[in-house]
Protein backbone atom coordinates (compact mmCIF):
# COMPACT_ATOMS: atom_id res chain seq x y z
CA UNK A 1 0.00 0.00 0.00
CA UNK A 2 1.38 2.99 -0.89
CA UNK A 3 0.61 5.97 1.68
CA UNK A 4 1.21 9.90 1.14
CA UNK A 5 0.51 12.44 3.73
CA UNK A 6 -1.54 15.81 3.37
CA UNK A 7 -0.80 18.18 6.11
CA UNK A 8 -2.68 21.21 5.58
CA UNK A 9 -2.49 24.74 7.61
CA UNK A 10 -0.88 28.02 6.77
CA UNK A 11 0.51 28.01 10.45
CA UNK A 12 2.34 25.01 9.66
CA UNK A 13 4.19 26.45 6.79
CA UNK A 14 5.07 29.65 8.80
CA UNK A 15 6.75 28.14 11.61
CA UNK A 16 3.24 28.68 14.42
CA UNK A 17 2.46 25.37 14.98
CA UNK A 18 4.95 22.23 14.84
CA UNK A 19 3.78 19.22 12.52
CA UNK A 20 3.73 16.46 15.57
CA UNK A 21 0.76 15.21 13.57
CA UNK A 22 2.81 14.38 10.93
CA UNK A 23 5.62 12.88 13.22
CA UNK A 24 2.94 10.76 15.06
CA UNK A 25 1.11 9.01 12.09
CA UNK A 26 4.61 8.42 11.05
CA UNK A 27 5.69 6.44 13.81
CA UNK A 28 2.48 4.64 14.36
CA UNK A 29 2.02 3.84 10.92
CA UNK A 30 6.19 2.56 10.74
CA UNK A 31 5.60 0.51 14.14
CA UNK A 32 2.97 -1.26 11.82
CA UNK A 33 5.19 -2.24 9.52
CA UNK A 34 3.70 0.35 6.66
CA UNK A 35 5.56 2.67 4.60
CA UNK A 36 4.80 6.01 4.09
CA UNK A 37 5.77 7.54 0.74
CA UNK A 38 5.69 10.70 1.18
CA UNK A 39 4.28 13.67 2.76
CA UNK A 40 3.00 17.27 1.59
CA UNK A 41 2.27 20.38 3.45
CA UNK A 42 0.43 22.82 2.26
CA UNK A 43 -1.19 26.04 3.18
CA UNK A 44 -5.60 26.82 3.53
CA UNK A 45 -6.08 27.20 -0.15
CA UNK A 46 -8.81 25.81 -2.04
CA UNK A 47 -7.32 25.48 -5.08
CA UNK A 48 -3.69 23.78 -3.69
CA UNK A 49 -6.09 21.66 -1.38
CA UNK A 50 -7.72 20.36 -4.39
CA UNK A 51 -4.70 20.05 -6.93
CA UNK A 52 -2.93 18.49 -4.24
CA UNK A 53 -5.39 15.83 -3.01
CA UNK A 54 -6.05 15.09 -6.97
CA UNK A 55 -1.94 14.42 -7.34
CA UNK A 56 -1.35 12.45 -4.70
CA UNK A 57 -4.62 10.10 -5.70
CA UNK A 58 -2.84 9.57 -8.64
CA UNK A 59 0.51 8.54 -6.97
CA UNK A 60 -0.86 6.15 -3.62
CA UNK A 61 -3.15 4.06 -2.70
CA UNK A 62 -4.12 6.05 0.60
CA UNK A 63 -4.08 9.76 1.03
CA UNK A 64 -3.99 10.88 4.72
CA UNK A 65 -5.18 14.43 4.81
CA UNK A 66 -4.65 16.18 8.32
CA UNK A 67 -6.75 19.63 9.56
CA UNK A 68 -9.70 21.86 7.92
CA UNK A 69 -12.64 19.51 8.95
CA UNK A 70 -13.66 22.49 11.32
CA UNK A 71 -17.16 24.41 11.68
CA UNK A 72 -15.57 27.54 10.08
CA UNK A 73 -15.57 29.02 7.03
CA UNK A 74 -11.67 28.06 6.21
CA UNK A 75 -12.24 24.57 6.65
CA UNK A 76 -13.11 23.29 3.56
CA UNK A 77 -11.18 19.92 3.46
CA UNK A 78 -14.37 18.53 3.77
CA UNK A 79 -16.16 20.27 0.59
CA UNK A 80 -13.11 19.47 -1.44
CA UNK A 81 -12.75 15.88 0.20
CA UNK A 82 -15.79 15.21 -1.49
CA UNK A 83 -15.74 16.55 -4.76
CA UNK A 84 -12.27 14.24 -5.61
CA UNK A 85 -13.76 11.86 -4.59
CA UNK A 86 -16.96 12.36 -6.82
CA UNK A 87 -19.61 11.97 -4.02
CA UNK A 88 -22.34 14.19 -3.21
CA UNK A 89 -22.08 15.97 0.36
CA UNK A 90 -24.94 14.33 2.29
CA UNK A 91 -26.66 15.03 5.98
CA UNK A 92 -25.59 12.45 8.42
CA UNK A 93 -28.32 12.22 11.18
CA UNK A 94 -26.12 9.56 13.21
CA UNK A 95 -23.16 11.99 12.87
CA UNK A 96 -24.86 15.02 13.80
CA UNK A 97 -26.96 12.92 17.24
CA UNK A 98 -23.34 11.96 18.13
CA UNK A 99 -21.96 15.67 18.33
CA UNK A 100 -25.13 16.97 20.26
CA UNK A 101 -23.91 13.81 22.56
CA UNK A 102 -20.52 14.59 22.88
CA UNK A 103 -21.40 18.26 23.32
CA UNK A 104 -23.84 18.00 26.23
CA UNK A 105 -24.37 20.74 28.01
CA UNK A 106 -22.17 22.80 25.79
CA UNK A 107 -24.82 22.12 22.77
CA UNK A 108 -26.88 25.34 23.46
CA UNK A 109 -23.27 27.42 22.79
CA UNK A 110 -22.97 26.16 19.35
CA UNK A 111 -24.63 27.44 16.28
CA UNK A 112 -27.15 24.93 14.59
CA UNK A 113 -25.07 25.78 11.26
CA UNK A 114 -21.77 24.48 12.32
CA UNK A 115 -23.62 21.39 13.55
CA UNK A 116 -24.90 20.83 10.04
CA UNK A 117 -21.66 21.83 8.59
CA UNK A 118 -20.10 19.61 10.49
CA UNK A 119 -22.57 16.49 9.98
CA UNK A 120 -22.10 16.71 6.40
CA UNK A 121 -20.41 13.23 4.70
CA UNK A 122 -19.66 12.51 1.37
CA UNK A 123 -22.74 10.04 0.66
CA UNK A 124 -19.82 6.89 0.18
CA UNK A 125 -17.85 7.71 2.92
CA UNK A 126 -17.61 6.26 6.62
CA UNK A 127 -17.45 8.62 9.36
CA UNK A 128 -14.74 7.97 12.35
CA UNK A 129 -16.82 9.59 15.41
CA UNK A 130 -14.69 12.20 17.28
CA UNK A 131 -14.90 11.43 20.75
CA UNK A 132 -12.16 14.19 21.86
CA UNK A 133 -14.15 17.28 19.52
CA UNK A 134 -17.24 17.62 17.09
CA UNK A 135 -15.89 16.60 13.62
CA UNK A 136 -15.60 13.32 12.55
CA UNK A 137 -13.22 11.90 10.50
CA UNK A 138 -13.80 10.99 6.82
CA UNK A 139 -12.80 7.60 5.68
CA UNK A 140 -13.42 8.66 1.87
CA UNK A 141 -13.26 5.45 -1.23
CA UNK A 142 -12.52 6.53 -4.18
CA UNK A 143 -12.35 3.87 -6.89
CA UNK A 144 -9.69 1.34 -5.31
CA UNK A 145 -7.94 4.43 -3.91
CA UNK A 146 -9.22 6.25 -0.10
CA UNK A 147 -9.03 9.76 0.78
CA UNK A 148 -8.73 9.52 4.72
CA UNK A 149 -9.49 13.18 6.49
CA UNK A 150 -8.84 14.02 10.00
CA UNK A 151 -9.01 16.64 12.14
CA UNK A 152 -6.25 18.85 12.92
CA UNK A 153 -5.99 19.21 16.75
CA UNK A 154 -3.48 16.87 18.07
CA UNK A 155 -5.99 15.59 21.37
CA UNK A 156 -8.91 15.03 18.14
CA UNK A 157 -6.48 13.05 16.22
CA UNK A 158 -4.32 10.83 17.98
CA UNK A 159 -7.06 9.07 19.57
CA UNK A 160 -9.05 9.07 16.41
CA UNK A 161 -5.73 7.88 14.33
CA UNK A 162 -4.99 5.04 16.78
CA UNK A 163 -8.85 3.84 17.83
CA UNK A 164 -10.66 4.09 14.08
CA UNK A 165 -8.51 4.83 11.57
CA UNK A 166 -5.54 1.75 12.18
CA UNK A 167 -7.93 -0.72 12.48
CA UNK A 168 -9.56 0.50 8.62
CA UNK A 169 -6.13 0.87 7.37
CA UNK A 170 -5.20 -2.93 8.18
CA UNK A 171 -8.04 -4.19 7.15
CA UNK A 172 -7.13 -2.16 3.70
CA UNK A 173 -3.74 -3.34 3.11
CA UNK A 174 -0.77 -5.68 4.18
CA UNK A 175 2.08 -3.71 6.23
CA UNK A 176 5.11 -4.39 3.94
CA UNK A 177 7.62 -4.65 6.52
CA UNK A 178 8.05 -5.25 10.21
CA UNK A 179 10.65 -3.46 11.67
CA UNK A 180 12.57 -3.65 15.34
CA UNK A 181 14.55 -1.10 16.95
CA UNK A 182 17.32 -0.86 19.81
CA UNK A 183 19.19 2.53 21.15
CA UNK A 184 22.79 2.26 22.04
CA UNK A 185 24.14 4.92 24.74
CA UNK A 186 27.56 7.00 25.20
CA UNK A 187 29.40 5.00 22.31
CA UNK A 188 29.71 7.29 18.67
CA UNK A 189 28.12 6.31 15.85
CA UNK A 190 31.19 5.50 13.64
CA UNK A 191 32.36 3.11 16.25
CA UNK A 192 28.86 1.68 16.74
CA UNK A 193 28.71 1.00 12.79
CA UNK A 194 31.76 -0.69 13.00
CA UNK A 195 31.44 -2.82 15.46
CA UNK A 196 27.93 -4.02 14.51
CA UNK A 197 28.71 -4.36 10.59
CA UNK A 198 32.16 -6.52 11.67
CA UNK A 199 30.35 -9.03 14.61
CA UNK A 200 26.98 -9.18 12.75
CA UNK A 201 25.95 -10.83 9.38
CA UNK A 202 22.49 -8.97 8.31
CA UNK A 203 20.58 -11.25 5.81
CA UNK A 204 20.24 -8.95 2.26
CA UNK A 205 16.48 -8.40 3.00
CA UNK A 206 17.27 -6.67 6.50
CA UNK A 207 17.96 -2.85 6.61
CA UNK A 208 19.83 -1.30 8.63
CA UNK A 209 19.27 2.35 9.60
CA UNK A 210 21.30 4.76 12.48
CA UNK A 211 19.95 7.55 13.51
CA UNK A 212 22.18 9.60 16.13
CA UNK A 213 20.85 11.88 18.51
CA UNK A 214 23.22 13.84 21.18
CA UNK A 215 25.14 10.76 23.47
CA UNK A 216 23.00 8.33 21.52
CA UNK A 217 22.31 6.48 18.51
CA UNK A 218 19.18 4.14 17.23
CA UNK A 219 19.44 1.27 15.48
CA UNK A 220 16.65 0.09 13.18
CA UNK A 221 16.04 -2.66 11.34
CA UNK A 222 13.61 -3.03 8.73
CA UNK A 223 12.81 -6.26 6.44
CA UNK A 224 9.58 -8.12 5.17
CA UNK A 225 6.77 -8.69 6.90
CA UNK A 226 7.20 -12.15 7.29
CA UNK A 227 10.83 -12.08 9.19
CA UNK A 228 9.49 -11.01 12.37
CA UNK A 229 11.31 -13.72 14.66
CA UNK A 230 14.72 -13.58 12.35
CA UNK A 231 14.37 -9.87 13.46
CA UNK A 232 14.11 -10.85 17.01
CA UNK A 233 16.83 -12.86 16.64
CA UNK A 234 19.13 -10.29 15.34
CA UNK A 235 18.15 -7.76 17.68
CA UNK A 236 19.44 -10.13 20.37
CA UNK A 237 22.57 -10.77 18.90
CA UNK A 238 22.85 -6.74 18.89
CA UNK A 239 22.02 -6.70 22.69
CA UNK A 240 24.48 -8.86 23.26
CA UNK A 241 26.77 -6.94 21.40
CA UNK A 242 26.84 -3.75 23.50
CA UNK A 243 25.93 -5.56 26.55
CA UNK A 244 25.32 -2.76 29.22
CA UNK A 245 25.41 0.45 26.72
CA UNK A 246 22.23 -1.23 24.49
CA UNK A 247 18.37 -0.32 25.44
CA UNK A 248 15.94 -2.33 23.56
CA UNK A 249 12.84 -0.34 21.92
CA UNK A 250 11.10 2.57 22.70
CA UNK A 251 11.86 2.65 26.31
CA UNK A 252 13.23 5.94 26.85
CA UNK A 253 16.33 6.61 29.19
CA UNK A 254 14.29 8.07 31.65
CA UNK A 255 12.11 5.09 31.80
CA UNK A 256 15.23 2.65 32.14
CA UNK A 257 16.24 4.81 35.13
CA UNK A 258 12.52 5.03 36.67
CA UNK A 259 12.44 1.31 36.23
CA UNK A 260 15.89 0.41 37.93
CA UNK A 261 15.16 2.84 40.81
CA UNK A 262 11.26 1.54 41.48
CA UNK A 263 12.56 -1.99 41.06
CA UNK A 264 15.22 -1.28 43.82
CA UNK A 265 13.33 0.76 46.16
CA UNK A 266 15.54 3.89 45.59
CA UNK A 267 14.71 7.80 45.20
CA UNK A 268 16.66 10.05 43.13
CA UNK A 269 17.66 13.77 43.88
CA UNK A 270 19.22 15.84 41.54
CA UNK A 271 21.81 18.91 41.49
CA UNK A 272 22.45 20.99 38.30
CA UNK A 273 24.02 23.50 37.39
CA UNK A 274 24.93 23.35 33.60
CA UNK A 275 22.10 21.75 32.85
CA UNK A 276 19.65 24.14 34.42
CA UNK A 277 16.65 21.72 35.27
CA UNK A 278 16.88 19.54 31.71
CA UNK A 279 17.67 16.38 33.27
CA UNK A 280 14.33 16.85 35.96
CA UNK A 281 12.29 17.39 33.34
CA UNK A 282 13.71 14.33 31.16
CA UNK A 283 13.14 12.56 35.05
CA UNK A 284 9.37 13.51 35.25
CA UNK A 285 8.73 12.72 31.37
CA UNK A 286 7.53 9.27 32.27
CA UNK A 287 4.42 9.23 34.33
CA UNK A 288 4.67 7.94 37.68
CA UNK A 289 8.18 8.95 38.21
CA UNK A 290 6.92 11.00 41.85
CA UNK A 291 6.95 7.19 42.91
CA UNK A 292 11.17 7.83 42.91
CA UNK A 293 11.96 11.20 41.96
CA UNK A 294 12.63 13.50 45.28
CA UNK A 295 13.70 16.78 43.38
CA UNK A 296 16.24 18.99 41.92
CA UNK A 297 18.33 22.00 42.93
CA UNK A 298 19.31 23.91 40.10
CA UNK A 299 22.75 25.43 41.89
CA UNK A 300 24.04 27.56 39.50
CA UNK A 301 25.67 30.08 41.55
CA UNK A 302 28.63 29.14 43.96
CA UNK A 303 26.40 30.46 46.78
CA UNK A 304 23.70 28.00 46.28
CA UNK A 305 26.04 25.07 45.85
CA UNK A 306 27.69 26.04 49.55
CA UNK A 307 23.86 26.80 50.91
CA UNK A 308 21.77 24.69 49.68
CA UNK A 309 24.11 21.73 48.97
CA UNK A 310 27.10 22.17 51.49
CA UNK A 311 29.66 22.12 49.33
CA UNK A 312 32.90 23.39 51.20
CA UNK A 313 33.45 26.59 49.67
CA UNK A 314 37.02 25.77 50.06
CA UNK A 315 36.47 23.14 47.77
CA UNK A 316 35.33 26.07 45.30
CA UNK A 317 38.22 27.89 46.36
CA UNK A 318 41.11 25.79 45.33
CA UNK A 319 39.42 23.27 42.79
CA UNK A 320 37.09 26.02 40.59
CA UNK A 321 33.01 25.23 40.41
CA UNK A 322 33.76 23.01 37.82
CA UNK A 323 35.76 20.12 38.88
CA UNK A 324 35.71 16.56 40.00
CA UNK A 325 35.45 16.96 43.78
CA UNK A 326 32.51 19.57 43.64
CA UNK A 327 30.57 17.33 41.70
CA UNK A 328 31.32 15.13 44.44
CA UNK A 329 30.17 17.34 46.99
CA UNK A 330 26.97 18.55 45.03
CA UNK A 331 26.31 14.50 44.77
CA UNK A 332 26.74 13.97 48.71
CA UNK A 333 24.58 17.06 49.39
CA UNK A 334 22.15 16.43 47.54
CA UNK A 335 21.51 12.86 49.16
CA UNK A 336 21.41 14.72 52.46
CA UNK A 337 19.39 17.90 51.76
CA UNK A 338 16.80 15.70 49.80
CA UNK A 339 16.31 12.59 51.93
CA UNK A 340 17.55 10.10 48.55
CA UNK A 341 19.60 7.01 48.50
CA UNK A 342 20.96 7.84 44.74
CA UNK A 343 21.74 11.02 42.67
CA UNK A 344 23.22 12.87 39.90
CA UNK A 345 25.11 15.83 40.09
CA UNK A 346 26.69 18.00 37.27
CA UNK A 347 28.76 20.52 36.89
CA UNK A 348 30.22 22.22 33.70
CA UNK A 349 30.69 24.81 30.89
CA UNK A 350 28.24 25.04 28.19
CA UNK A 351 29.60 28.03 26.63
CA UNK A 352 29.80 29.60 24.50
CA UNK A 353 31.81 32.22 27.41
CA UNK A 354 33.45 31.25 30.35
CA UNK A 355 36.18 28.64 28.99
CA UNK A 356 39.91 28.75 29.52
CA UNK A 357 42.66 26.88 28.60
CA UNK A 358 42.73 24.00 31.10
CA UNK A 359 39.11 24.28 31.84
CA UNK A 360 37.28 24.35 27.91
CA UNK A 361 34.16 25.00 26.71
CA UNK A 362 32.32 21.36 26.68
CA UNK A 363 34.05 20.53 30.00
CA UNK A 364 31.55 18.68 32.28
CA UNK A 365 32.12 16.66 35.15
CA UNK A 366 28.72 14.03 36.29
CA UNK A 367 28.84 12.36 39.68
CA UNK A 368 26.22 9.82 40.14
CA UNK A 369 25.24 8.42 44.06
CA UNK A 370 23.66 5.10 44.60
CA UNK A 371 23.94 4.21 48.50
CA UNK A 372 26.95 5.20 49.68
CA UNK A 373 29.11 4.75 46.46
CA UNK A 374 29.65 8.58 44.52
CA UNK A 375 31.42 8.17 41.14
CA UNK A 376 32.96 10.96 39.27
CA UNK A 377 33.12 11.21 35.02
CA UNK A 378 34.73 13.57 33.23
CA UNK A 379 33.74 14.32 29.93
CA UNK A 380 34.71 17.13 26.88
CA UNK A 381 31.92 17.32 25.13
CA UNK A 382 32.23 19.31 21.90
CA UNK A 383 29.58 21.64 19.98
CA UNK A 384 27.17 24.78 20.97
CA UNK A 385 25.62 25.25 23.80
CA UNK A 386 22.58 23.57 22.80
CA UNK A 387 23.98 20.38 21.79
CA UNK A 388 26.41 20.63 25.21
CA UNK A 389 23.58 20.95 27.52
CA UNK A 390 21.93 17.88 25.73
CA UNK A 391 24.80 15.49 25.53
CA UNK A 392 24.87 16.74 28.82
CA UNK A 393 21.48 15.48 29.79
CA UNK A 394 21.50 12.08 28.45
CA UNK A 395 24.81 11.29 29.83
CA UNK A 396 24.08 11.45 33.25
CA UNK A 397 21.07 9.83 32.68
CA UNK A 398 23.05 6.87 31.36
CA UNK A 399 25.68 7.06 33.95
CA UNK A 400 23.37 7.03 36.30
CA UNK A 401 21.68 3.72 34.83
CA UNK A 402 24.87 2.47 34.37
CA UNK A 403 25.50 2.52 38.03
CA UNK A 404 22.28 1.58 38.93
CA UNK A 405 23.08 -1.70 37.17
CA UNK A 406 26.20 -2.09 38.53
CA UNK A 407 24.62 -1.71 42.27
CA UNK A 408 22.09 -4.08 41.43
CA UNK A 409 24.54 -7.17 40.25
CA UNK A 410 26.17 -6.61 43.56
CA UNK A 411 23.62 -6.76 45.82
CA UNK A 412 21.97 -9.97 43.75
P1 LIG B 1 -10.97 22.80 14.28
O1 LIG B 1 -12.34 22.27 14.51
O2 LIG B 1 -10.23 23.04 15.56
O3 LIG B 1 -10.91 23.96 13.34
P2 LIG B 1 -9.68 21.37 12.13
O4 LIG B 1 -9.76 19.96 11.73
O5 LIG B 1 -10.28 22.37 11.23
O6 LIG B 1 -10.21 21.54 13.60
P3 LIG B 1 -7.29 22.90 11.93
O7 LIG B 1 -8.16 24.12 11.92
O8 LIG B 1 -6.54 22.62 10.71
O9 LIG B 1 -8.15 21.64 12.29
O10 LIG B 1 -6.31 22.92 13.15
C1 LIG B 1 -6.79 23.03 14.46
C2 LIG B 1 -5.66 23.06 15.45
O11 LIG B 1 -4.81 21.93 15.31
C3 LIG B 1 -4.75 24.27 15.30
O12 LIG B 1 -4.33 24.74 16.56
C4 LIG B 1 -3.59 23.72 14.54
O13 LIG B 1 -2.41 24.46 14.76
C5 LIG B 1 -3.50 22.32 15.06
N1 LIG B 1 -2.91 21.49 14.00
C6 LIG B 1 -3.37 21.38 12.75
N2 LIG B 1 -2.59 20.56 12.02
C7 LIG B 1 -1.59 20.16 12.84
C8 LIG B 1 -0.45 19.32 12.68
N3 LIG B 1 -0.20 18.73 11.50
N4 LIG B 1 0.34 19.12 13.75
C9 LIG B 1 0.08 19.71 14.93
N5 LIG B 1 -0.97 20.53 15.15
C10 LIG B 1 -1.80 20.75 14.12
MG1 LIG C 1 -10.04 24.72 11.71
Amino acid sequence: MRISIVSIGSELLIGHTVNTNLAFIGESLAREGYTVDREVCIPDVPDIIEKTFQEQLSLADLVISIGGLGPTRDDMTRVIGAKVTGAELRHRPEVLEHIKTYLGPRLSLVPEEALLTQSMVPENAEPLLNHNGTAPGLWCPRDERTLLLLPGPPRELRPMFTQKALPLIRQHGEPDSCRRSLTVYGIPEATVADRLESSVSFPENVEVAYCTRAGEVDIRLTAPPDMAVELEQLIEKIRELFGQAAVVDSVSLSEAVGKLLKEQNLHLALAESCTGGLIASAVVEPPGASAYFQGSIVCYSNDTKTKLLRVPEKEIDQFGAVSEPVARSMAAGALKTMNAETAIAITGIAGPAGGSKEKPVGLVFIATAVQEEIKVNQYNFSGNRERIRNRAVTTALNDLRLHLLKHRSEIT
